[in-house]
């Protein structure tokens, strides 16, 4: 290992202009030139001791001030994350490369806030649920007409407007990828929903093959009598049961 002597602690270059140029209209960074001037009181509670000038650059215990710019600050930390030496480290390691050289106040916040937002890390963020299986894409099947294949799924807790708090929401899942917008209200039951897809959908498109939904209550808790069919979720995504079960309900609850 080399001597601490032969170690130099070095501000880019580059950046020192930009500095100096940004630390006019810095206050703290008045404030503690001012205090090393004169002799002052000392800037947010700290010792005199603390703060040098150097070179037009304030130092805060031997680390380089950082005038209260955001895009100064931001590029900063771009370069002690993102290059490729840096290599994305995690926040700790981040702030401990830029606290090497740099200081200003409000850094672990800033530092935390870019390394959470940093879309690299996102990407390569570890699986910590191996044992959750991946989301297995939904096959394309043959259909021949549009909302032959929905999904239906339903936005609640919406602002009230004319009586109505949510949506419920049906997309062609085949041929043409449309969407139908029902109102209704978070209360809706098994039988209303089939109403309402009866009135929306089916008196437009027919009957569907295939209903690909979240088993949300509104349907998944259809009682089995009323299905008729024991054990027939009435959510279930392969099941014929449910189309036929929608439009019973619905021409008994429609026509009524
Ligand atoms: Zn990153």
């Amino acid at each position: 290992m080399l001597p601490d002597n032969l170690f130099v602690r070095l501000v880019d270059t580059h950046l020192a202009p930009k500095f100096q140029h940004l630390a006019n209209q810095d206050r703290l960074f008045c404030d503690a030139l001012a205090a090393i001037h004169h002799n002052g009181p000392p800037p947010i509670r700290s010792a005199l001791t603390d703060w040098q000038e150097k070179d037009g650059l304030i130092f805060y215990r031997d680390r380089c001030y950082v005038p209260a710019d955001e895009s100064l600050r931001r590029d900063l930390i771009q370069q002690h994350h993102d290059s490729p030496a840096a290599g994305h480290p995690g926040k700790f390691k981040t702030l401990e490369l830029l606290r090497r050289s740099y200081w200003w106040p409000g850094m672990y916040t800033m530092v935390s806030r870019y390394v959470e937002g940093c879309a690299t890390c996102q990407q390569h963020k570890p699986n910590t649920h191996p044992t959750t299986p991946p989301p297995q894409p939904i096959p394309a099947d043959n259909v021949t007409r549009p909302f032959q294949n929905v999904t239906m799924d339903l936005i609640t807790d919406l602002p009230e407007l004319h009586g109505y708090d949510s949506v419920l929401v049906v997309v062609d899942h085949g041929l043409t990828k449309g969407v139908i917008f029902a109102p209704c209200k978070k209360t809706i039951d098994a039988i209303g929903t089939a109403a309402l897809y009866h009135r929306h959908v089916y008196r437009r498109f027919g009957l569907p093959s295939k209903i690909i939904s979240d088993r949300g209550p509104q349907l998944s808790a259809v009682p089995d009598r009323e299905c008729g069919l024991s054990g027939c979720g009435a959510y279930n995504a392969h099941s014929m049961d449910f189309p036929t079960y929608l439009l019973r309900t619905a021409q008994s609850t429609y026509c009524s």
